[in-house]
């Protein structure tokens, strides 16, 4: 065998032994909630299109008069002549949404804060970060170069103790969260966090990839307390309740433009399909225009919450802890068998000794197998 082989192969017998290896299932999606993998017809619980406006003929509707009207790709970066007249709508009403000058649209969420993160920091700054934060806002902190410390998860004193003993020795800082934690489905504290970050001169970025079109009336984490909180860099997704593809950044119009001039992920790459950029705007129309049908999702899972007797959920997504990844893996597919589709979230997502099933809810999942899928949890997993 040649040595680039081996060398997958030797990886690959590592994660296996671990229990760690990953695999790509084909999976044929039915109608957004149903689906078809290995010949069966499961019923999931872990798709994060919340909204199920993946599926919404309207949604639908905007993304083919989009190809008919522009084509189907963009056929080049948006400082090319990829920005199609949609990307301008769409930054508008992402703006409008989130309170900000201005927005910027980039191609997936990942892609935006590895852009984002390299424009705002260098080898001189500090980004202070919740240690549970996603995989992209790690990376788009080691790419910046700056120093980069981690905060026990939702720990607001232990982020103001990092702040108060290292802020003075760099120029700038930042400090980085999610807004609604993608594993764990709780929200950060972010009012506390905006004074924090105030009060030291630090800019506070929050990923609402888990909270735009969920919690806040759709607006997001920023807006889901009782008061709007001060957030000026307000990353996300278009990928989730959104039902589409792309990332974007809400904050100042000076920023929005340092961005088009400094993000790499932004200047270096094509710019989305019209159709992408087209289904997002259909999707803020629901989202703003229907309020009601935007809180169904957190309704689903506070109806699980109740019948498995586990905390209030706080967004769409509830984890139930197991811990040992085995156990985890079994529980995963004792519901497969029962026709619901969960997946077991394993290291390196999240630490060791947490996996966990993490379920979401969709507005479109009927209150009655909701219940039938608690039953199982609470009288074969969590018991
Ligand atoms: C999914 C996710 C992303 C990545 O967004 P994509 O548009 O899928 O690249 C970023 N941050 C968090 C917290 C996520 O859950």
């Amino acid at each position: 065998m040649n040595s680039l082989d081996q060398f997958a192969r030797d990886k690959l017998s590592a994660r296996e032994a671990d229990n760690l290896r990953r695999h790509v299932v084909e999976t044929a999606p039915l109608d957004g909630i149903s689906l078809v993998r290995n010949g069966r017809r499961l019923l999931a619980f872990c798709t994060n299109d919340y909204l199920n406006l993946s599926q919404h003929p309207a949604v639908k509707a905007a993304a083919a008069a989009a190809v008919h009207q522009y084509g189907a790709g963009a056929g080049a970066s948006r400082l090319i002549t990829g920005s199609h007249p949609l990307y301008a709508e769409l930054e508008r009403r992402l703006a409008r949404l989130k309170g900000t000058q201005a927005a910027c649209v980039f191609g997936s969420g990942y892609l935006a804060n590895t852009g984002i993160l390299p424009a705002l920091a260098d080898a001189e700054d500090l980004i202070v970060c919740d240690e549970l934060s996603h995989s992209c806002i790690r990376t788009g902190a080691s790419l910046s170069r700056a120093r980069v410390m981690l905060f026990r998860h939702n720990d607001v004193d232990h982020a103001a103790q990092l702040l108060a003993g290292n802020r003075a020795r760099h120029p700038r800082a930042i400090v980085a969260t999610e807004g609604v934690f993608s594993m764990d489905g709780d929200l950060a504290p972010l009012a506390e966090l905006s004074e924090l970050a105030q009060r030291h001169d630090a800019w506070l970025l929050t990923d609402d990839a888990h909270g735009i079109g969920v919690v806040g009336n759709g607006r997001g984490s920023a807006f889901a307390g009782n008061r709007a909180v001060d957030v000026p860099l307000q990353m996300g997704t278009l990928s989730k309740a959104i039902g589409g593809y792309g990332g974007y950044l809400c904050a100042s119009e000076p920023v929005i433009a340092l961005m088009h001039n400094r993000a790499r992920t932004f200047i270096y790459t094509t710019g989305l399909p019209p159709s992408v950029v087209a289904t997002a705007i259909a999707a803020l129309d629901i989202i703003e225009n229907e309020p009601d049908y935007a809180a169904l999702p957190l309704r689903k899972a506070r109806l699980f919450t109740r019948l498995t007797n586990l905390p209030d959920a706080e967004s769409a997504i509830v984890p139930v802890m197991i811990g040992d990844t085995d156990r985890t893996l079994a529980a995963s597919r004792l519901l497969e068998q029962e026709g619901f589709l969960v997946i077991a979230i394993r290291p390196p997502t999240v630490p060791a000794g947490t996996a966990r099933l993490r379920f979401t809810f969709s507005a479109a999942h009927a209150d009655a197998d909701i219940e039938r899928l608690a039953t199982i949890v609470r009288e074969r997993i969590m018991h």
